[in-house]
């Protein structure tokens, strides 16, 4: 057995500073039951707690290392970035670079700005699109996640297209009332929603590949039912990809489907491990941004040089090549589990795209939140341990992604699904 003492001190006197100990829910490890490990350092596949064990981890920071961790190139741009200062809160030639960058891969993206997180990304996305629009309501899907802002946060956690006002305490009830839900991928629900408010609605956003619920892709009629409904409603449609851009492909979800949303938010690997968000999209419609026009948006450290250099130094390793290897790897990996799920008899459904990949103790198909909550979850707690105990980092909750990077080896997937038929193996015999 690993010894974690360590970690459990650590996390005990967190507690005492932080709500849950963590300054972000999931971390908590509490889906899972038991301790969160500290972290003391990563390289490359590998991190390693302060109790001095290692695990070939698949959180990557919940997506942005994409280049594993402390990868050599990112990191001494990084500290030749860091020498020169780390923010001047003026323009630098590095934002225009990334923004060029980011554009050459999602071409929908002909203007963008720059921000410190996906969350503000996908809030200021909604007020453009509500300001350009000149009307409230937007549409969201049932278990896909935009970040915690308040218009977003709404979760009807039912399978109902109907105004929601469950939502977070602290959310007022008419901006909820304003965010009408729909379980993902019903093709008859988004249309219903659209027949009774299609003229009030400012936006519909969208996971194109959900990642917030375990991987589930959206179908192509769901995805191109919302690109006709929202261009016959003078509404405007937003692909949340801060997971899915440069996750689910290199030129993001939007390109696997043919389908041209007319904004776009990103995150998570466009910063490279550093705090970066990017809205952007048609540029018509972004031109409505202050200075140029008059929805407002602003940030002290937006576009900040140290941020801007994460980004670029990451992107500019990126390649279709890479994307070829990484997701030759990831389709192994899952095929791999899923016939360790078999051999011992454990119904699995296995999702993944690109290096986006999850996995579902549930014999059914798993196409919208309803079904991922009718998965075994209570299975998936004791097999997060076993896990752990066989040195493997996986995601700490059944609603969440993991991922893969350029650095996992041949050897780490062999490791991994060995490790997962001896977990499959502790479980059937304990
Ligand atoms: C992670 C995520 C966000 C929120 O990004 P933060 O950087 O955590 O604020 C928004 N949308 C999607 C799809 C995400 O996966």
């Amino acid at each position: 057995m690993k010894n974690f003492d360590n970690s459990k001190r650590a996390f005990k006197e967190a507690q005492g500073y932080m709500p849950g100990g963590v300054n972000s829910p999931v971390r908590a490890f509490k889906n899972v039951g038991g301790d969160p490990l500290f972290i003391k350092q990563g390289k490359g596949s590998h991190i390693e707690d302060i109790d001095g064990n290692t695990f070939i981890d698949y959180v990557l920071s919940w997506g942005p290392l994409i280049l594993g961790h402390a990868d050599d190139e990112v990191v001494s741009a990084l500290q030749a970035a860091t020498a020169k200062g780390t923010s001047y809160g003026a323009p630098t030639e590095l934002e225009t670079e990334l923004a060029k960058k980011i554009r050459e891969i999602v071409p929908s993206v002909e203007m963008m700005r720059m921000v410190s997180s996906g969350t503000e990304a996908t809030m200021s996305a909604i007020r453009l699109a509500r300001g350009y629009t000149h009307r409230d309501k937007i549409v969201k899907f049932i278990g896909n996640y935009h970040g915690h802002s308040d218009s977003l946060l709404v979760d009807a956690g039912s399978g109902l297209a109907t105004f929601n006002i469950n939502t977070s305490p602290g959310v007022p009830k008419d901006l909820a009332y304003d965010t009408l839900t729909v379980p993902y991928n019903d093709v008859d629900g988004i249309k219903a929603v659209f027949e009774k408010n299609g003229p009030e609605i400012a936006a519909v956003i969208v996971e194109p590949i959900a990642g917030n619920m375990g991987v589930i892709p959206g179908t192509q009629e769901f995805l191109d039912t919302l690109r006709q409904l929202t261009t016959d409603a003078g509404a405007l449609l937003i692909f949340d990809e801060v997971m899915s851009g440069f996750r689910a492909a290199y030129h993001a979800a939007q390109s696997l489907y043919h389908i041209k949303p007319d904004l776009t938010t990103l995150g998570k690997v466009v910063g490279g491990g550093l705090p970066v968000g990017v809205f952007g999209g048609r540029r018509d419609i972004m031109e409505h941004i202050t200075p140029d026009g008059n929805v407002y948006h602003a940030g002290t450290l937006s576009g900040n040089p140290l941020a801007m250099t994460g980004g670029l130094s990451t992107l500019n390793q990126l390649n279709d090549n890479l994307y070829h290897n990484m997701t030759a790897k990831t389709t192994r990996l899952v095929e791999g589990i899923k016939a360790a799920g078999d051999a011992h008899n454990v119904p699995i459904t296995v999702h993944h795209v690109g290096t986006m990949w999850s996995y579902f103790f549930n014999a059914d198909p798993v196409d919208n939140f309803a079904d991922v909550q009718a998965s075994d979850v209570d299975y998936f707690a004791k097999f997060f341990k076993q896990l752990l105990q066989q040195g493997i980092y996986t995601a700490p909750s059944q609603f969440e992604t993991n991922f893969m990077s350029s650095k996992h080896t041949n050897k780490d997937i062999d490791d991994t699904i060995q490790a997962f038929n001896d977990a499959f193996d502790a479980l059937n015999n304990g």
